[in-house]
């Protein structure tokens, strides 16, 4: 490979021994069927080596495919190609007259990898993004193309696959009628007395953001769909200037705010496709649990926050519906999910992660797969009731393990 090439943070750089981009699906076919090992890069933004097929291996970019994003209007469905992002998907379902149920922080990221990970925006009814998925055009190791879609048995472990099964050519996902959504934003929402189901529930998606500095949140982001009432919010002082959920940083790189109402795909991601997402100089991580610990484990936080505080530039706390796909860290149970955005420096940050996982212990988390976690892998697996059925669609799709790089091994084969 001619130069090193990393993931979107910059903290991970890829073993790959070559990085490929073919120019059409075809090339790509072919390109799989000659490699031995293979895994795709798709818009690089997880946080930790997920994506790298290892030495020797190919590094798959599909960004020289052609764009498709085919919207049909009666079956209200949309056929996405495998290296197509959000920001492109929505603007072509959007003109349309079509809506993607949810979104994740940030349009910027690609549609198959989001999926592959369990990616997930906010709402107590919302599942994660993969549940938009109907079908997955997959190319396996011998460059052939199989398609598996709802009501096949393999479904579970087809969509949260963690790029394992294969290259994702394509996807189709569900689709509803275009909707609109206004933000409401507060400050300063106390720990004490927080009544977290209420307030969870009170619109379409919400967010609340801390840096532990104080107990206690300092913003909370409604996301309210105009076709949905808004109830009082009486906990906490609407925003008086544009928020970005990274203190300090300008409101102005955030999806409009103060309640004026726009398109769902301009209100329920936070940043703006054609800003920097985020601080953009950063480390994630994310813990899933049952919703039902949530206050507990906001509390368990709370005492280390001392810890956390130094090394976080902000924390957000959402809501994720129980889904299906085995590998989901939201499957079979509705969820929070406490995440975090940590300063740029790796040793500093991972101290604070082990306490913070310490701290978690007992709460049954799953860490998102895209994010910076260090449970190990014998512990990972106790959390997954579907995982015996994972490994063997694994053995059964790609029994040479192309598309098995170390950290999928870890999870499956210790
Ligand atoms: C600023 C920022 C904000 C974020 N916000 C959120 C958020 O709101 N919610 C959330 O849940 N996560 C969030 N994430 C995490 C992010 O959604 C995940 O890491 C996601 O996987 C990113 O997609 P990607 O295409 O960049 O994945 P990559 O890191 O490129 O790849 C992830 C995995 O998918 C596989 N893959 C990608 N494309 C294909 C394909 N076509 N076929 C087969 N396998 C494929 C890769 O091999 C890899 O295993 C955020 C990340 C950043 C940097």
């Amino acid at each position: 490979m001619t130069g090193t090439v990393t993931n979107w943070a910059g903290n991970v750089t890829y073993s790959a021994g070559q990085l490929c981009r073919p120019g059409s699906v075809g090339e790509l076919r072919a390109l799989v069927a000659r490699s031995a090992k293979a895994r795709v890069l798709g818009s690089g933004h997880s946080f930790n080596a997920i994506a790298d097929p290892g030495p020797g291996g190919v590094l798959l970019s599909l960004e020289g495919l052609p764009i498709e994003a085919d919207v049909d209007t009666a079956a209200r469905t949309v056929r996405v190609g495998g290296g197509v992002r959000y920001a492109e998907l929505a603007r072509r379902v959007h003109a349309h007259g079509l809506a993607l149920p949810n979104m994740a922080s940030l349009p910027h990221i690609s549609v198959a990898g989001s999926v592959a990970t369990g990616t997930h925006g906010s709402g107590v009814s919302n599942p994660p993004l993969a549940a938009a998925v109907r079908e997955v055009e997959l190319i396996t190791a011998d460059g052939a193309v199989e398609r598996i879609g709802r009501g096949d048995p393999r479904f579970g472990g087809a969509v949260t696959s963690l790029g394992a099964l294969g290259v994702v050519s394509a996807l189709t996902l569900e689709l509803e009628p275009a909707f609109e959504v206004e933000q409401h934003l507060f400050t300063e929402l106390p720990l004490d007395g927080l009544d977290f189901e209420k307030v969870a529930a009170m619109a379409y998606s919400v967010s609340l953001f801390t840096d532990w500095r104080d107990p206690g949140f300092r913003q909370v982001w409604l996301k309210r769909r105009t076709d949905q009432p808004l109830g009082d919010f009486p906990w906490a002082a609407p925003a008086e200037v544009a928020l970005h959920p990274v203190p300090g940083l300008p409101g102005d790189a955030c999806t409009r705010q103060f309640g004026v109402p726009g398109p769902w795909h301009e209100r329920l991601p936070h940043f703006r496709a054609e800003f920097t997402p985020s601080s953009g100089a950063e480390i994630q991580s994310e813990y899933l649990l049952p919703r039902s610990r949530a206050l507990d484990a906001l509390h368990a936080v709370d005492r280390i926050r001392g810890s956390v505080a130094p090394v976080l530039q902000t924390c957000e706390v959402r809501t994720v519906a129980a889904d299906e796909q085995w590998l989901s860290p939201s499957h079979g149970r509705d969820t929070v999910a406490l995440h975090f955005t940590w300063v740029d420096d790796t040793a500093a940050v991972l101290p604070a992660v082990r306490l913070l996982e310490e701290a978690l212990d007992g709460f049954d988390a799953r860490p998102h797969w895209g994010k910076v976690f260090t449970v190990p892998a014998a512990e990972l697996r106790a959390r997954y009731p579907r995982l015996d059925d994972f490994r063997a669609l694994v053995h059964a799709t790609d029994p040479d393990g192309k598309f098995t790089n170390a950290f999928v091994h870890d999870l499956l084969m210790d």
